[in-house]
C-alpha cells in the first residue's frame, strides 16, 4: 500500500448525495421500498458503510414493471419521433458530462476503483455510449423484400419489415463497471424505444441512482426508466421471472446467467447474457517485448482483474517466457495498491469481502495444486479488501486457477512451444469471451484470430472497448452482443408486413 494517502476531496454534491437515503425510481417518482427496508453500501477500501439505499423486493419489481408497461403501451414515449428520442438521450449524455467528477467519485467510493481511472475510462465511455446510441434512433430501419410466392402465381405483393421495440425490458447489472454496464444496457434499449426496469448490483447502486436523477432532468417521460435497488435473489430473481417483462438482459456470473435463463422460460421472454470469461493472451516469439509486457500486465491488472474479459491466462513462447513473465512480475511489483480515492493509487481494493475471500480461496487452491507465486499471492493489509497483484507459474491446464474465473488480479503464466497446441489450449475453456495475440506478424495474427473461439480477439492490445464495437461471448460466456448495431438487434423485434396488391 502507498505510505502516504493523497485523498481526493469529496465534492459537496457527492457528500450531499451520500447523506441522502437512496430511493427507488418508479414511474418518475423517488419512493421508499414497500417494506420500508434499506441496506448499506460499503466502502471497499475500509469495509465501512457509506450510505443507505432502499431494498426493493418482488412487490417493488411489480410496481416498476407496471409503470414500465404503462409507459410502453400508453405513455407519450412511443409517440415521440426517433429524432426526439435521440435528442433526449444526447441530453442525458450532456448532463452526465457536467457531473463527470460526481460519477467518478461515486464509482470509486462504491466499487473501489481508482478515481483517476473512473474519470478517464468508466464515465467518458458511458457518456460516449449514450451519444453513439442517440445517433442510432434515426437509423433503425426495416427492408422492402421482393417476394415470389410459388403457390400464388401471378399475384403481386408489397412486403416489408419493421423493427419495433421489444417492449418492457428488465436489466440486471454487475458491480465491476457499475455506470458503464448501466449505459451498455440502457443506451440501446432507449434508442430502440423500450421501457426499462434496471436492477443495479447491491454492492454498487450509487452511480445508477445519480444517473436516474439526470434521467428525470433530461425530460424522459415517467416510467421509461425505473430503478429498483436490491438483492439478486429477491429483486433480481423477481425481475427475471416476471411474466409481464418482454426481455431480460443480464451481465454477471455464468452461474447466475443460467438462473436468469431458467427464470425467463415462464413467459419465454427474450434473453441476452454477458457472462464470465477466462481469456487467454498468446505471446508469439516475435512479439515486441517492450510493448507486450505492459500490455499483458494491463490485460489482467486493469480494474483489479475484475473484468469478464481479463487476460487471466498468459501463454508465452518458451524462448521468451522468462523475459516476458519476469517483466510482468516487475510491473506487478510497481503497482501502487491503495484506496481508490487516493490520487497515487494504481489499484484499489476488490469490491467486497466476499470477492476477497473468493480470490484468496483460488490462490490457496492454486498453491495446493503446485502453482507458485512469482509475485503477490496474498491480501494487502488487514483493513479493506485489497489483494496483491499476482503472477502464478507452474500451472497446468487441469488446475482450477486455469479453468475457473478468478475475477481478481491473478494471472497464470505458462510457456508453449507449438502454436497449434497453444491455440487448442486457448480454446480449452467453457468460456469464450475474449482473447489476445501479441506478435509482429499481422498475417499470422489474423489466421490465429480466425481459430480462436471468442467473441473478441485483440491483436497487440487488450481491453479496448468502443461503443461501435460489438462485445459478447461464445460458449458459456453469453448470448448476444452488446454495443454496435448488434445491440439494437437485441432490443428490437422484426415484424414482416405483407400486402396483396
Ligand atoms: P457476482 O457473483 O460477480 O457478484 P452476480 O452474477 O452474482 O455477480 O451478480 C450480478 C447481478 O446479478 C447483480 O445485480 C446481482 O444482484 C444479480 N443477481 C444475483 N443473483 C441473482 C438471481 N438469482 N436472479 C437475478 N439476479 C441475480
Amino acid at each position: 500500500m502507498s505510505a502516504t494517502v493523497t485523498e481526493t476531496p469529496l465534492l459537496p454534491s457527492v457528500q450531499k448525495f451520500l447523506a441522502t437515503e437512496g430511493k427507488l425510481l418508479i414511474d418518475g417518482t423517488w419512493i421508499p421500498a414497500l417494506s420500508g427496508k434499506t441496506f448499506s453500501t460499503f466502502n471497499p477500501a475500509t469495509g465501512e458503510p457509506m450510505c443507505q439505499v432502499a431494498e426493493g423486493q418482488k412487490g417493488d419489481i411489480d410496481l416498476a414493471v407496471k409503470a414500465a408497461r404503462r409507459a410502453f403501451d400508453k405513455g407519450p414515449w412511443r409517440k415521440l419521433t426517433a429524432s426526439e428520442r435521440g435528442k433526449m438521450i444526447w441530453k442525458l449524455a450532456d448532463l452526465m458530462e457536467a457531473r463527470l467528477e460526481d460519477f467518478a467519485q461515486l464509482e470509486s467510493l462504491d466499487n473501489g476503483k481508482p478515481v483517476a481511472v473512473a474519470r478517464v475510462a468508466d464515465v467518458p465511455l458511458a457518456i460516449d455510449l449514450f451519444r453513439y446510441m442517440a445517433g442510432w434512433t434515426t437509423k433503425i430501419e426495416g427492408n422492402t423484400i421482393p417476394i415470389s410466392v410459388p403457390y400464388a402465381p401471378g399475384a403481386q405483393f408489397h412486403a416489408y419489415t419493421l423493427r419495433e421495440p421489444v417492449g418492457v425490458v428488465g436489466q440486471i447489472i454487475p458491480w465491476n463497471f457499475p455506470l458503464l454496464m448501466a449505459a451498455w444496457k440502457l443506451g440501446p434499449a432507449l434508442a430502440a424505444g423500450c421501457t426499462i426496469v434496471l436492477k443495479p448490483a447491491e454492492q454498487t447502486p450509487l452511480s445508477a441512482l445519480l444517473l436516474g436523477e439526470l434521467f428525470c432532468e433530461a425530460g424522459f417521460p415517467p416510467g421509461v426508466l425505473n430503478i429498483v435497488t436490491g438483492f439478486g435473489e429477491t429483486a433480481g430473481a423477481g425481475l427475471a421471472a416476471h411474466p409481464d417483462v418482454d426481455k431480460v438482459a443480464f451481465t454477471g456470473s455464468t452461474e447466475v446467467g443460467k438462473l436468469i435463463a431458467k427464470a425467463a422460460t415462464g413467459n419465454l421472454k427474450k434473453v441476452s447474457l454477458e457472462l464470465g470469461g477466462k481469456s487467454p493472451s498468446l505471446v508469439l516469439p516475435d512479439a515486441n517485448i517492450e510493448s507486450t509486457i505492459p500490455g499483458v500486465a494491463n490485460a489482467i491488472f486493469f480494474n483489479h482483474g475484475q473484468c469478464c474479459c481479463a487476460g487471466s491466462r498468459l501463454y508465452v513462447d518458451k524462448s521468451i517466457f522468462d523475459k516476458v513473465v519476469s517483466g510482468v512480475a516487475e510491473q506487478a511489483k510497481k503497482i501502487k495498491v491503495g484506496p481508490g480515492m487516493d490520487a497515487q493509487t494504481d489499484m484499489g481494493p476488490l469490491v467486497s469481502d466476499e470477492q476477497q475471500q473468493r480470490v484468496l480461496g483460488y490462490l490457496e487452491s492454486g498453491m495446493n495444486e503446485g502453482a507458485k507465486a512469482m509475485v503477490g499471492g496474498g491480501r494487502v493489509g488487514t483493513k479493506g479488501y485489497f489483494i496483491e497483484p499476482t503472477v502464478l507459474v507452474n500451472t497446468n491446464q487441469k488446475m482450477k486457477v486455469i479453468q475457473e474465473e478468478i475475477f481478481g488480479p491473478v494471472v497464470c503464466a505458462e510457456p508453449f512451444t507449438d502454436l497449434e497446441e497453444v491455440v487448442t489450449k486457448a480454446n480449452d475453456s467453457i468460456y469464450g469471451l475474449a482473447s489476445a495475440i501479441w506478435t509482429k506478424d499481422i498475417g499470422k495474427a489474423h489466421r490465429i484470430a480466425a481459430q480462436l473461439r471468442a467473441g473478441t480477439v485483440w491483436i497487440n492490445c487488450h481491453n479496448i472497448f468502443d461503443a461501435a464495437l460489438p462485445f459478447g461471448g461464445y460458449k458459456q460466456s453469453g448470448w448476444g452482443r452488446e454495443m454496435g448495431h448488434e445491440a439494437i438487434d437485441l432490443y428490437t423485434e422484426v415484424k414482416s408486413v405483407c400486402a396483396l396488391l
